[in-house]
């Protein structure tokens, strides 16, 4: 575990498969720990009895869903927390004792923000830390990419021309709000995390929002060029 602000440790770094990393982010709270995400490390889930364990853990999607979930309840006792949407992939392993569908306020300072589009029940949480920062755990709605920007997790051989425009408006919703650092669940660089400059999130989320859209962009155009040459030459004065 490494302290990467005043009372958040990120696990040791993790690959389940050749070009993708992922962190687990333990809050220390007085009230309670709180683990973001999820890591198959079983010594830094040791290390955390020093930290004070994890009163709850929250999973932003399903993708984080592993056999460590039931040894970290078994060792500290952990509620787990996680959208109703995704509810049977979670019981693969274990059942939130928490289910959230909406946003709402969780633990007096935990903001639940659903963000569907990389999955059905993707989720982010806004944190107001204790010292004085606002703090955004992405899961992996927004990843950290590899020349250290940031993308919107659309996945082109699972997610569907659907999915891109609910992710799209799950961005435009992010982008409303103020966080002072972001942590990613899945990334692909050097980091999952990143302290932000004054004014920097907007201009950052609109970047993903560009790189989303101008891909669909290229596809929806493809399938309007494909839907109107099937069209009779003699209905095409009609434009769509
Ligand atoms: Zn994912």
């Amino acid at each position: 575990m490494q302290r990467v602000q005043p009372d958040v440790w990120e696990t040791e770094v993790e690959s389940p498969f050749p070009g993708l990393t992922v962190h687990a982010y333990l809050l220390v709270r007085e009230t309670g720990n709180v683990l973001f995400y999820n890591t198959g490390h079983r010594h830094e889930i040791e290390r955390m009895t020093e930290l004070g364990g994890v009163a709850y853990q929250y999973l932003s999607h399903r993708d984080e869903v592993g056999k460590t979930l039931t040894l970290i309840h078994e060792r500290f006792g952990a509620r787990l927390a996680g959208h109703i949407a995704e509810r049977d992939d979670f019981a693969r392993v274990r059942t939130p004792e928490i289910l959230f569908d909406k946003r709402e306020r969780h633990l007096g300072a935990i903001e639940v923000i659903p963000t569907p589009g990389h999955s059905p029940g993707s989720t982010c949480f806004l944190v107001d830390s204790a010292h004085g920062k606002l703090y955004l755990f992405t899961g992996d709605t927004l990843y950290r990419d590899e020349d250290g920007g940031w993308s919107a997790g659309f996945i082109p051989r699972l997610n569907t021309v659907e999915d891109r425009e609910t992710l799209a408006e799950s961005l435009r919703l992010l982008k409303t709000l103020e966080p002072d650092v972001i942590f990613s669940s899945a990334f692909s660089g050097e980091s999952g995390f990143q302290e932000l400059a004054p004014g920097e999130w907007p201009v950052l989320v609109d970047r993903a929002l560009a790189e989303l859209l101008g891909r669909g962009g290229a596809i929806l155009a493809a399938r309007l060029q494909a839907y109107r040459s099937a069209i009779p030459r003699r209905l095409r004065r009609f434009r769509f």
